[in-house]
C-alpha cells in the first residue's frame, strides 16, 4: 500500500475553503509522469534537456526526480503560506467551464496574451491552465529563453499536463469545480471534496483494481504497467489533439457526463461554508464509473506530456 491512501481520506473541513485545494493528488501527478517518462525519446531523456535542466535544479519543494517535480507547481503554489506565489499562479491550475453555459473563452478570461518581452511564469494572474500550457510549451521549446524560465517552463508543464485531464481541473457547476460539494462514497464513508474524489479518490481506485488482478503489484511500477497496456491506436489519437483547448474540452465531457452526474443535492457555492450542507452520499455505481472514465484520462496525460517535451528537444 503506498504512502497516504487511507490517511489522506481523512480531510478537515478548512481544505474545501480553498480552491482547488488539491491538484489531481501527488500520486496521480507521479503516475502522470513514469508514464510520460518511458515515453520521452533519448534525445529528450538526454544530457542537453529535461533531465540535465532538472537534475541541476536544487528548490527544495520536492525531491529532484523527474516524477516528484510533477508535483512542484502545487508545492511552488502554495509554499509562501498562500500569499504571493498563491495570488500570482492559483488560477493558472484549472480552467472552470461552466456546466450550465460552457464557454471556455470566458472561463479562461479570453486566452489574454503576454506582453512583450514578458516571462510566462510573470503573466498576469487571470488566466487558465490551457493558456498557460501553450505560453510554458513556447518557453520549452525555444533555446533563445533564459535556462532559468525554461526550467520553471518545464516544471509547469509536467504539473499543468496532468492538472488539465482532471475533469474537475476542466469545469465548474457553481460549486468551485466540486470543492464546494461535501460527499461519501457510502453512508458510512468519510467526508470528502468531490474535487477530492477524482484528485486522490479515483487514483487509489485504480490502483486497487490493479491490485486485485495481482496482489504483489506496487504503486511504483504502476506507471509501468499503465505504459505497457497502451495500444499504438490509443497513442496516435492522443497525440492528435495537439491543443490544450481540445484537452481542456474533452476533460469538460467527462466531467458533465461522469463527474457531475448525481441526482439534484444542495452543494454550497462561492463565499459559502461546505459544512453547513449535508454530505451527500454518491450513487453506488459511481466510483466505477469515475475510475473507468479517469484512467484513460490519465494515460492521454501521460501520452501528452511526452509529446510536449518529445516537441521541445526535436
Ligand atoms: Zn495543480
Amino acid at each position: 500500500m503506498h504512502k497516504g491512501i487511507f490517511a489522506a481520506i481523512v480531510v478537515s473541513t478548512s481544505l474545501f475553503l480553498a480552491r482547488p485545494a488539491f491538484a489531481w493528488g501527488d500520486e496521480g501527478h507521479e503516475l502522470i509522469a513514469d508514464i510520460a517518462y518511458g515515453m520521452l525519446t533519448p534525445h529528450a531523456k538526454a544530457t542537453a534537456n529535461a533531465n540535465a535542466m532538472l537534475a541541476e535544479d536544487k528548490d527544495p519543494l520536492t525531491p529532484t526526480d523527474f516524477a516528484s517535480r510533477a508535483t512542484w507547481a502545487d508545492k511552488y503554489r502554495d509554499a509562501d503560506d498562500r500569499n504571493l506565489h498563491y495570488q500570482a499562479t492559483k488560477q493558472w491550475h484549472f480552467v472552470d467551464i461552466e456546466i450550465s453555459a460552457p464557454d471556455i473563452n470566458k472561463a479562461c478570461f479570453n486566452f489574454p496574451a503576454l506582453a512583450p518581452g514578458q516571462l510566462a511564469s510573470a503573466g498576469p494572474e487571470n488566466d487558465c491552465i490551457a493558456n498557460k500550457i501553450t505560453e510554458f510549451e513556447s518557453e520549452l521549446a525555444d533555446p533563445k529563453v533564459a535556462a532559468r524560465e525554461r526550467l520553471m517552463a518545464l516544471k509547469f508543464l509536467m504539473h499543468f499536463v496532468g492538472d488539465i485531464h482532471q475533469p474537475l481541473h476542466s469545469s465548474d457547476d457553481h460549486d468551485l469545480g466540486g470543492n464546494c460539494e461535501q460527499v461519501r462514497l457510502s453512508a458510512a464513508g468519510l467526508p470528502m471534496s468531490l474535487h477530492y474524489f477524482w484528485d486522490t479518490g479515483v487514483v487509489e481506485a485504480l490502483f486497487r483494481n490493479d491490485q486485485a488482478i495481482n496482489p504483489s503489484d506496487t504503486f511504483s511500477n504502476f506507471a509501468d504497467r499503465i505504459r505497457q497496456s497502451l495500444t499504438p491506436a490509443e497513442i496516435t489519437a492522443w497525440q492528435a489533439d495537439t491543443d490544450p483547448k481540445a484537452w481542456a474540452q474533452q476533460s469538460f465531457t467527462i466531467a458533465h457526463t461522469v463527474a457531475y452526474n448525481l441526482p439534484p443535492h444542495a452543494a454550497c457555492t462561492l463565499g459559502e461554508k461546505p459544512v453547513e450542507y449535508p454530505v451527500f452520499v454518491l450513487p453506488a455505481d459511481y466510483q466505477t464509473a469515475a475510475a473507468s472514465a479517469a484512467l484513460p484520462q490519465i494515460e492521454a496525460a501521460g501520452v501528452r506530456l511526452a509529446m510536449i517535451i518529445n516537441r521541445s528537444f526535436p
